[in-house]
């Protein structure tokens, strides 16, 4: 049993998940109709809540890792800019990357209780989605809609919190990212630097050596006060 949770907390265990066909994405089987009642009360609120990213597997987010390692997916400074990665030294790149991207076994959607939401009622159907606070803000497309999921999220019966609300100066805020509260906190509760680091230590990644060097650094700036949260 321990075994089975710690595998699902590093996006290792693919069998609590279930697919909601409405949203067409992928989480954890308790969040399915938490996830479907925002989605009404969106649409009754004039939104259409669509989901951008939810579950997420560890050897995926690998992929993202070792990508932006390479300099072959783009990564962003504090601003949002993109920057130029191979410029940096190794311990630069790794804290770059991780200010946009979770460690593989770190990401909070390996859990199945995280999403990323927009809403498709105010952009065309060839908008390029970006996740980014600019859309969010000003004259950005998704202003209404973030405004009314804050407002959600803050009732006292909500399910659904926002984890990266505020910015620590690790992980950047993003409005974006919701998590089902009654699942997540329990998983949060539960994980783990020992966890996280043998389970790095066994797999082969771009960095490794100065992620593995610097874990205790990177777990207390962009883990402890996220996944913890
Ligand atoms: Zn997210």
């Amino acid at each position: 049993m321990v075994h089975h949770l710690n595998k699902l907390l590093l996006g290792l265990d693919e069998t609590s998940l279930s697919e909601v066909h409405q949203l067409q994405c992928l989480v954890h089987k308790d969040v399915v109709s938490s996830l479907l009642q925002l989605e009404r009360e969106a649409t009754d609120a004039g939104f259409a809540l669509k989901v951008a990213s939810s579950y997420r597997s560890f050897y995926r987010q690998l992929l993202i890792w070792n990508n932006k390692a390479k300099g072959l997916r783009t990564t962003l400074d504090a601003k949002g800019k993109p920057l130029e990665i191979s410029a940096l030294s190794d311990k630069e790149k790794v804290f770059a990357i991780l200010r946009w991207s979770a460690l593989p076994g770190a990401s909070r959607h390996h859990w199945g209780t995280d999403l990323d939401v927009y809403d498709a009622s105010r952009i065309s159907s060839d908008y390029q989605l970006q996740l980014t606070v600019a859309e969010t803000e000003g004259d950005g497309p998704f202003v209404e809609f973030h405004c009314w999921l804050k407002a959600e999220l803050a009732k006292k019966d909500s399910d659904f919190y926002h984890p990266y609300a505020i910015d620590r100066g690790g992980i950047a805020p993003e409005p974006w990212h919701i998590s089902y509260t009654p699942l997540a906190k329990k998983f949060a509760s539960i994980f783990s630097f020992d966890l996280l680091y043998q389970q790095l230590a066994a797999t082969e990644f771009e960095l490794k050596t100065t992620v593995l060097d610097n874990l205790e650094e990177i777990y207390d700036r962009f883990i402890k006060g996220s996944v913890n949260t």
